[in-house]
Formats: C-alpha cells, sequence, structure tokens
C-alpha cells in the first residue's frame, strides 16, 4: 500500500472512530479522540517551528504522550527518532547528536532516574533560557526540549500539554496542504537496534517500510476492530511501535498498555481486566509470565492470539504459553528493525508444532534466500546465513554508508542471522553468525545446547557463547538462572549433558547466576556475559 502513517489512522478513524483505540492506566481514548489529540500536538509542533524532514527524539518508557508523538510527527513529516529509556548521558547525547535532533521529548522520570535533570547536565543553558531560545554547545542541533505532563520546570522547557494546546488554527489550516507533501517514500522514523551484539545502530525507515509491515504482520494473526492488543514490550523498539501500535491502528483494535515498562504481574492483571484478546511478547516475558502464573492463576480465556518474537523461542516456552495461557493461535515472528521488522511469520492455523517449532514462513511481497560463507544460495535444508529484500529493507543506517554498504548488498539485507529453510518455506532460526563456537575446528551452536538445557526442569534460563581459549580456538560457556526455590550447581549442568549431547557440546565453563545482562527490549546480551566471563578466569 502506499498510505502514509496519517493516512492509515485517517481511514481507521472513519470505520470505526466511537472504537477504544487506547487503554493506559485507567486513561481511554477512542479512535476519534486519540485523532484530535493527534492533531492538536501536531498543530503544536508547527507553532513550535518544526518542519518536514527534522528529527525529534524521544526519550520515555511506555505513555500514552509516546504514541500521541508517534502520529503528531508522522502528521507533519518530522522524522521520530526512538530513544533507549534506560539510556544515561552520553548514549543520550551520542544518539542526539548522530542524527541532530531538533527537539526531545522525554518522560519526567523513569526508574528513579530524573530525565529533566539529566538533560539540564548536557544542556546547562536550560535552566535560564527562555521556552524555544535554547542554543547548547554539547547538543548544537537541539532548540526544544518537552517534558511530558501538564507542568515542565520553569525556564527552557516546554510542558507536552502546553504544546498540545498552542496550535491554534493558523497551523490546523496548514494541515492538509502539509498531507498533500508527504510521501510514501520519505524516512519517517530512525529507530536503534537493540544493541544485543554491541553498539545500537540507527535504522532509517519510511512510511512504505513500516505501515506495510505493520498490516502483515497482523494480517496473519487476523486481527481486527474486535481485538484488544496487550502491549508490554517497549514503544521504543520497532516490536512495540510497529507490530504493536501501527498494527493495532490499521485493523482498529484498541492498545492496552500494561504499564510503563514490563511487569509480569501487573500485565496478567492487565488482560484479565480488559479482557485482552493478543498478547505480545519476547521469550523472557513470556518466561516471567508463566512463572507469575505457577504461583497466581488469572482468567486469560479472553486471549486468543499473540506474538513472541525478538530473540530465539524456545520450544518449550511456545508450548506452555499454547496450552496455559489461552493462546491456541500463538505465532512467532522472526525479523529485524533494519527490515522493518517482521520478514518471517507462523499463521494462527498452522500446527502446533511448526508454530512452536519454527518462525513460520516469509511474509508477501518479500523475498528470502539463504547463503553459503562465499554468498552462493544453499539448498533446502542447509543451513547458512538469512537474507531477505523487498519492500521492507531499510533506507540505510543513518548517517553510516559504510555499515550501510556491509548489511544491504544489492537490494538483499544480509541479517546475520542463520537459518534453515524446509520444503514447505518453514525456517528455522539457528543463531547469529556471529554468536556460532568454533571449538577445535568443531562448529557449534549455542541455541542447540540451549534449546536442550531448557529441557532440565529446574533451568529458568540459559544462554550459552563461547570465549576466546588458548588451546581449542574457542571453549562453550553457559549461564545459567534456576527457577525460584530450586538449586543447580555447574557440575549438575554438566552431568545432565553429559552422554546427551556431543562431548564437545558440553559447557566447560558454567556459572549459576540470578539474572542475566539483559537490553531494555529483554534480549540476553552475550557480548557481556563473554566480557565478565573473559575477566573472571583471567
Ligand atoms: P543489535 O543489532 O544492535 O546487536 P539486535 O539485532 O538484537 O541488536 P533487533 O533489530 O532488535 O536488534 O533484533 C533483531 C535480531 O533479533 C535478529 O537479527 C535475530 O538475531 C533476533 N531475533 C528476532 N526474532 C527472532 C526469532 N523469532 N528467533 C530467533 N531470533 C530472533
Ligand atoms: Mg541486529
Amino acid at each position: 500500500s502506499n498510505a502514509t502513517i496519517p493516512q492509515l489512522l485517517h481511514t481507521t478513524v472513519a470505520r470505526g472512530g466511537a472504537n477504544d483505540a487506547l487503554i493506559f492506566a485507567g486513561a481511554r481514548l477512542s479512535y476519534d479522540a486519540f485523532a484530535q489529540a493527534v492533531d492538536d500536538l501536531a498543530c503544536g509542533f508547527l507553532a513550535l517551528g518544526l518542519q518536514k524532514g527534522d528529527r525529534l527524539g524521544i526519550w520515555s518508557p511506555n505513555r500514552v504522550e509516546w504514541v500521541l508523538t508517534q502520529f503528531a510527527t508522522a502528521r507533519i513529516g518530522v522524522i521520530l527518532v526512538n530513544i533507549n529509556p534506560a539510556y544515561r548521558l552520553s548514549e543520550l547525547e551520542y544518539a542526539l547528536n548522530k542524527v541532530g535532533c531538533k527537539a526531545l521529548v522525554l518522560a519526567p522520570a523513569f526508574k528513579a532516574s530524573d530525565y529533566v535533570e539529566m538533560i539540564r547536565t548536557l544542556a546547562p543553558e536550560l535552566a535560564s533560557c527562555d521556552k524555544g531560545g535554547l542554543r547548547t554547545a554539547r547538543l548544537p542541533d537541539l532548540r526544544h526540549v518537552i517534558v511530558m505532563g501538564e507542568n515542565a520546570g520553569q525556564c527552557g522547557e516546554w510542558a507536552f500539554g502546553e504544546i498540545a494546546r498552542m496550535g491554534g488554527a493558523e497551523h490546523r489550516a496548514r494541515l492538509p496542504d502539509i498531507d498533500k507533501t508527504l510521501n510514501p517514500d520519505d524516512p519517517i522514523n530512525i529507530q536503534f537496534t537493540s544493541g544485543t551484539t554491541g553498539q545500537p545502530k540507527g535504522a532509517t525507515l519510511t512510511h512504505r517500510n513500516i505501515v506495510n509491515n505493520a498490516r502483515f504482520v497482523t494480517d496473519r494473526i487476523n486481527l481486527s476492530e474486535r481485538d484488544r492488543l496487550a502491549i508490554p514490550v517497549p514503544l521504543y523498539h520497532c516490536f512495540g511501535m510497529v507490530m504493536g501500535v501501527l498494527g493495532a491502528v490499521s485493523k482498529g483494535a484498541a492498545m492496552v498498555f500494561p504499564g510503563e515498562a514490563f511487569d509480569p504481574a501487573q500485565t496478567l492483571d492487565t488482560v484479565e481486566a480488559e479482557r485482552c484478546t493478543a498478547l505480545y511478547g519476547v521469550p523472557t516475558m513470556f518466561v516471567a509470565m508463566l512463572q507469575e502464573l505457577a504461583t497466581t492463576s488469572r482468567d486469560l480465556s479472553s486471549l486468543r492470539t499473540g506474538i513472541m518474537a525478538g530473540s530465539p523461542c524456545p520450544v518449550d516456552v511456545m508450548k506452555q504459553v499454547n496450552d496455559r495461557m489461552h493462546m491456541g493461535e500463538v505465532t512467532i515472528c522472526y525479523g529485524m528493525t533494519e527490515t522493518s521488522p517482521v520478514s518471517f511469520q507462523s499463521f494462527v492455523d498452522d500446527s502446533t508444532e511448526k508454530r512452536c517449532e519454527t518462525v513460520g514462513r516469509i511474509h508477501p511481497h518479500l523475498e528470502v534466500k539463504i547463503v553459503d560463507d562465499t554468498g552462493n544460495t544453499v539448498p533446502v535444508g542447509v543451513q547458512g546465513e538469512l537474507c531477505t529484500r523487498g519492500y521492507s529493507v531499510m533506507q540505510g543506517y543513518w548517517d553510516d554508508p559504510e555499515r550501510t554498504a556491509e548489511a544491504i548488498r544489492d537490494g538483499w539485507m544480509h541479517t546475520g542471522d542463520l537459518a534453515v529453510l524446509d520444503a514447505d518455506g518453514f525456517c528455522t532460526i539457528t543463531g547469529r553468525v556471529k554468536d556460532m563456537i568454533i571449538r577445535g575446528g568443531e562448529n557449534i551452536y549455542p541455541r542447540e545446547i540451549e534449546e536442550f538445557l531448557f529441557g532440565h526442569p529446574d533451568i529458568k534460563e540459559v544462554q550459552v557463547f563461547g570465549i576466546p581459549d588458548a588451546r581449542m580456538g574457542e571453549e562453550v560457556c553457559a549461564w545459567v538462572v534456576a527457577k525460584p526455590g530450586c538449586e543447580i550447581s555447574a557440575e549438575d549442568v554438566r552431568t545432565y549433558c553429559r552422554g546427551q549431547i556431543a562431548h564437545f557440546k558440553v559447557p566447560r565453563h558454567v556459572r549459576i547466576v540470578t539474572e542475566l545482562p539483559m537490553t531494555i527490549t529483554g534480549k540476553p546480551q552475550k557480548f557481556i556475559m563473554r566480557d565478565r566471563m573473559v575477566e573472571m578466569l583471567g
């Protein structure tokens, strides 16, 4: 489709403006009220002097203002830049300057950090300048700081509520003309990747990229205006803002936000109270929710479907979600920020086996190939690097032609993920190219060992990775988290493996930990575990 983000919203409003659009901690907006609030905010942004192509950063956990900002920027062609709410000063400074943000919308506080205080540290002039009059050395492009809520600081910061009220008739009159200037192939969003393997990269995405992907994702789970979608995943990431928000809006479904950040009990309570029909999460979130259900049951009979995605989805976890969470139509998606994000997904009527064991089949209008080290396509059933091509591939990494050229060759996105396709087109992700362990010439895929260890009744979470080893080149390590109330030792883990998996796959070093280093999107960061392990082993 050639629809822009504003057109997507208008179509849905025209079809059912009275339907619930957004529910967040007691706040409820119909699609009509939501679209109205979006226009008010867009006019406020115009009054600030923001124009098509300008970048506006958003630094916040999940909040109503996040979703409004997402559509209000798109309404006037301003490029939204998602900034990780876990960032601290230096990371924020890097991200804002990397893409030259002219405005920043931020939450007042998150997880005991005062965001206003942090931005004032970076931009000390804020505390004394007039609103809109910011000029500051470390953030040379930044002109406006907008704090969510009604009351901002006394000096340089705007209050979000104030912006939403200051648009006025003259700006409103400009909206139809601006609409005509929007093109589906304009960049509208810069999303940073999760930072699972290192520094996050800013992927530049167009209306066409994300509007269409949101549609195809929600087509596969038959989402409609009768559905209520629970979104506990972060908005700053494509899972929340594209598959969640744009997906729900494309179908006229209600978006239900359980809270600012993921909490298993709060998410399940919300699903129950709001009678949600669909639920999204990364595997670690579902693991935590299953754990919570083991102690306190909930009525989840309203649930029908949902999506697990983001990192390898253990078969056992998928089966439990399917059986114990009333999600007989749960699907897996595979994707990456750079491809808007989804390229593979199951259908709700695929067999339980296929839905739980594979990432499903390729999405419409996309091509796939699996290549070996030399770039040649491998036959069905053979593992190689997954490459995808089509409308969903990003324009590139913002201001980074080198890394863009490395990732996209001939239109093909080289995903860096290892995969196998079967004769029916079902895809299995077998790991990341970078994570493959080569021990004494033997290729070892961590995913296989992780799946095996997941079968241990006392293991809650496990991550397997390689570290350099003078003799073998690399050695296999595992970090293990035990289920609450269970005790497990490193020796137990190794004993469990012996005789069951090949000797060279048995982790040489096992560490029992209480939690894993994770990105805010809930993805275990192996590069941090690897560094710590190397340090510990001296
Ligand atoms: P970075 O690129 O910054 O290191 P990241 O790759 O985790 O971080 P994202 O774009 O959020 O950033 O995640 C995409 C990656 O997540 C994929 O390349 C893949 O490795 C992994 N992934 C996503 N979905 C699945 C899935 N269903 N099964 C296995 N892996 C998945
Ligand atoms: Mg990546």
